[in-house]
Order: C-alpha cells, then sequence, then structure tokens
C-alpha cells in the first residue's frame, strides 16, 4: 500500500513504498545524517573545551595548594560546570564531579559560588 508521507528533512510529500521511509531521496537521507553528526561534533568540541580547561584550572589549583576558588574567577579561566565525567556524592549526599583526577563541588560560601575541588 502507497501512502504519502512529509519528508524529514525537506518537508516535501512523498510517496510512501516502505513502511519506514522517513526521506524522499537518498540526498535527503544523507542531508539529515551529516547535519545531526555536526551537532553532535559541536556539542563534543564544546565539551571536550570544557573540560580541558577544567582539568587545567584544576591542576593549577592542585599545583599551588588551593582547594576553592570563587566561581567567577574560575569561569575567567574558562571553567565549565557541564564539563565533567562522573558524578558521586560526598558523605553528606552531596553531589561531586569528577573531571581527570579530580572531583570538584560547587558550593555557597556567604551567598557566594566557590568552586571547590574535593577529595571522594
Ligand atoms: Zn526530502
Amino acid at each position: 500500500m502507497k501512502s504519502k508521507r512529509k519528508c524529514s528533512n525537506c518537508n516535501k510529500e512523498f510517496h510512501c513504498n516502505h513502511g519506514n521511509r522517513l526521506y524522499c531521496s537518498n540526498e535527503c537521507k544523507n542531508a539529515k545524517k551529516s547535519n545531526s553528526q555536526q551537532k553532535v561534533y559541536r556539542l563534543l568540541r564544546e565539551f571536550r573545551k570544557g573540560y580541558l580547561a577544567n582539568l587545567k584550572l584544576f591542576e593549577y589549583l592542585n599545583s599551588i595548594g588551593q582547594n576553592s576558588l570563587p566561581i567567577n574567577e574560575a569561569n575567567a579561566f574558562g571553567f565549565n560546570q557541564y564539563s565533567y565525567y562522573g558524578t558521586y556524592q560526598d558523605e553528606r549526599g552531596y553531589p561531586m564531579y569528577k573531571v581527570g583526577p579530580y572531583f570538584f563541588s560547587i558550593i555557597k560560601k556567604s551567598d557566594k559560588l566557590f568552586v571547590t575541588l574535593s577529595k571522594p
């Protein structure tokens, strides 16, 4: 049975001869695929950038023996609180985020947010 369907890429109507075809043509199929790959690459690039900035910042803090920094100062170093790999809970149940060998938490002290390195 043939039915009409809208292409998921160009929105044109096409006759669908297979039950689950989403695109009117291979061109549209490939265009959509490369589009979503680019989205993934952009996301990964952004994550990588933030992750590396976090790692660099934590290595620096560690090397000068400091374990806490106001978040606005951390941000100036390119800190990105969403770039981490893994979440853990400290003994009080607060989340810690893993970046390489480091764990950080965002802690509020007298109305100011601090990026704080912690040990699991
Ligand atoms: Zn199409």
